[in-house]
């Protein structure tokens, strides 16, 4: 499984910036999602959720859409510490995901599906089925996501998806025109030098 154990086991904590340990959220008891754009051999987007005191998360080589015709990649990735959601910064070449981190959106979460649905539809079974639907509250996305797990392979193949409500925008394409840090406010390129 993708446990914390891999992240670990992956870096060196003597070499890169980014964070060892497993810490309390930010939230206040909200779940927390954050998607860093990550610039390494190649560029892409990993989408991470809170569960059960880590981030699941997924390789999303295009980035997300609000455009609810698109589906996307995204390529499950081991579990980081929740204290990840907080780390942006440029990993040493030669260590594991060498390149820079920037948090391209962070927010809060909910599960769509808990409510309407009567069998076990909690996050950590719906990441057990391959379904994961949730409501996004983040500074440059929001509303409903979807997940859907297509592939059993390692990694997991899955697809990311806009759900059909207020916040679909077929026009916005946010992963191009919305490039900078909600942390910082810089681009790759700034966080780079
Ligand atoms: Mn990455």
């Amino acid at each position: 499984m993708q446990t914390i154990k891999f992240y670990k086991e992956k870096r060196d904590f003597q070499k890169t910036p980014e964070p060892e340990g497993v810490e309390e959220p930010d939230y206040n008891g909200n779940n927390l999602f954050v998607i860093h754009k990550h610039d390494a051999r190649s560029l892409h987007y990993d989408f991470r959720i809170e569960m059960e005191g880590a981030l699941i998360s997924w390789a999303v080589p295009k980035g997300p859409s609000t455009n609810p015709e698109d589906t996307r990649l995204a390529l499950r990735t081991e579990d980081h510490p929740l204290k990840y959601a907080n780390f942006e910064g440029v990993i040493p070449e030669g260590e594991y995901g060498a390149g820079t981190v920037l948090i391209w959106d962070r927010g809060t979460y909910h599960n769509i599906r808990a409510g309407k649905e009567k069998d076990d539809a909690g996050i950590s079974a719906s990441l057990k089925q391959g379904k994961i639907e949730i409501y996004l509250e983040g500074e440059k996305l929001k509303g409903g996501f979807a997940l859907i797990r297509t592939g059993n392979d390692q990694p997991e193949k899955w697809i990311l998806k806009k759900i059909k409500d207020e916040y679909a925008d077929a026009r916005r394409k946010p992963v191009s025109t919305e490039v900078k840090s909600v942390k910082s406010g810089k681009t790759l390129e700034e966080l780079r030098n």
